[in-house]
């Protein structure tokens, strides 16, 4: 035996029975919920494993071509599967044809060729091959995937180990031929061998489904948090936002401004146009909005035509000139509906700003923003209209008799600017 000697048999058992386990506890969850083909290639790549592991093994009842032929042959398979699962989920595309086939296919070859010769020499020129067939999936991972999940680490780390020793195995077959008289040898360089399988097992099975499990859990949160149409934050998230500026604002003594934008006439674009013509209108909008704000900026959709701006740091005269420059984008823009027909559409706007020292709160806020939108929609739409004494002053206000979700807006007077019990919702409703 060997200065460190671990029991090859023991080591295989472990191996075939992680393949095993692996690709049964995925088959399971892919049988629920878990229906992403990123893991059901990983579960084939574990089931081709499983099996050349165990064709391997049957040389103990099995011809030696056989065993070979198969073994090898579905190992190169499982390890391009692994490499197809690590392409589409870090690239979003597949292997290239090539590799498919060619992989399987100079295993096949290779081990053909190389049958008459001692075991050592097979087991050299085998382990090249498969530490070869790994390449691909490191350069991935190491590169476009290193930014991505970070479980992703752990599977290049993993996978970069196995190919280490599948490469050093392959030097020291050559150099010491006593340690690979057989595949079941106790020896230093075939126990370090199965051992780096069985990390590369566990490593790279666990990593690559926790990573799977990291993508599935952002995209929730990206689902929870933004509007699917316009891709604009939805109203809650928004809104916390607000309430989240405002009081950093007040901390740090800068003033915040509140837009709110409501496209004008937008039912007569439905009508006119058809509802497809209007949401890509919406998301034409939206992306005109979006590319004048800066970093820190917010754009949510507050309900359907609506959306709200959170400008931090920003003074009056800093958040007219930019809603302006949005009002006048808008205005230019030239959308065209199924049938061929050009359209095109206005905003109005009405602001309001949270001054650092006035302690206003967001419900305050946003019936101002509400208030001067209204008086923006009243003067001829297609306006901007900042929140100031005047609106302050007005006593109360008739609701917008055009917009028909605003029809239940109730008068809004002085006495709800001391007392702005009012929430957000009330009389708007999304
Ligand atoms: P105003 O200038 O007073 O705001 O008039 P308006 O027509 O824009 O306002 P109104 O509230 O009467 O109509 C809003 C319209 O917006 C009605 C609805 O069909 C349309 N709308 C709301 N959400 C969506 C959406 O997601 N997609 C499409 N295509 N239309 C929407
Ligand atoms: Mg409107
Ligand atoms: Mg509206």
């Amino acid at each position: 035996m060997a200065p460190l000697s671990i029991h090859i048999p023991t080591l295989m058992l472990a191996l075939l029975s992680g393949f095993a386990m692996l690709g049964v506890q995925l088959w399971m969850a892919q049988r629920s919920k878990l229906r992403y083909l990123d893991l059901a290639v990983w579960t084939w790549g574990s089931w081709a494993l499983l099996g050349g592991f165990a064709m391997l093994s049957a040389r103990l009842v099995l011809p030696l071509w056989l065993s070979a032929l198969a073994g090898n042959g579905l190992i190169a398979l499982g390890i391009i599967f692994y490499n197809e699962a690590i392409h589409r989920h870090v690239l979003g595309r597949s292997l290239p044809r090539w590799l498919w086939w060619g992989a399987p296919a100079v295993s096949w070859a290779l081990t053909a060729a190389v049958l008459g010769a001692p075991l050592p020499v097979r087991t050299s020129i085998i382990s090249l091959l498969f530490g070869l067939l790994l390449c691909p999936a490191i350069v991935v991972l190491m590169t476009a995937g290193w930014r991505r999940e970070s479980s992703l680490r752990a599977v290049a780390l993993t996978l970069v180990a196995a190919a280490a020793s599948l490469f050093l195995r392959s030097i020291h077959a050559i150099v010491n031929p006593d340690d690979y008289r057989d595949l079941m040898q106790s020896s230093l360089g075939q126990g370090l061998t199965f051992l780096f399988s069985f990390i590369c097992l566990i490593g790279t099975g666990f990593g690559f489904v926790l990573a799977n499990f990291e993508r599935i859990a952002r995209h929730m949160e990206d689902m929870a948090s933004t509007d699917g149409l316009t891709g604009c934050l939805n109203r809650m998230t928004a809104d916390a936002l607000l309430r989240h500026e405002l009081e950093r604002g007040r901390r740090e003594g800068t003033p915040l401004a509140f837009v709110l934008l409501d496209l004008d006439h937008f039912k007569d674009v439905n009508d006119c146009h058809g509802h497809h013509a209007g949401d890509d209108a919406l998301r034409a909008f939206a992306a005109e909005v979006r590319a004048r704000l800066r970093g820190s900026d917010v754009v949510g959709r507050w309900g359907g035509e609506e959306f709200g701006l959170v400008l931090p740091a920003t003074d009056a005269p800093g958040a007219e000139r930019l809603v302006e420059a949005i009002r006048e984008a808008v205005s230019r823009l030239r959308l065209c509906d199924g049938e061929g027909r050009d359209f095109s559409m206005t905003v109005s706007a009405g602001i309001a700003i949270a001054e650092p020292g006035a302690n206003l709160s967001a419900d305050l806020l946003f019936m101002r923003a509400d208030r001067a939108l209204y008086v923006a929609k009243d003067g001829g739409r297609n306006r901007v209209q900042v929140h100031d004494e005047r609106i302050a002053e007005m006593a109360s206000m008739p609701p917008r008799a055009t917009a028909g979700d605003r029809a239940s807006t109730p008068p809004e007077g002085a006495a709800a600017e001391t007392s702005p019990t009012t929430s957000m919702d009330t009389g708007r409703p999304a």
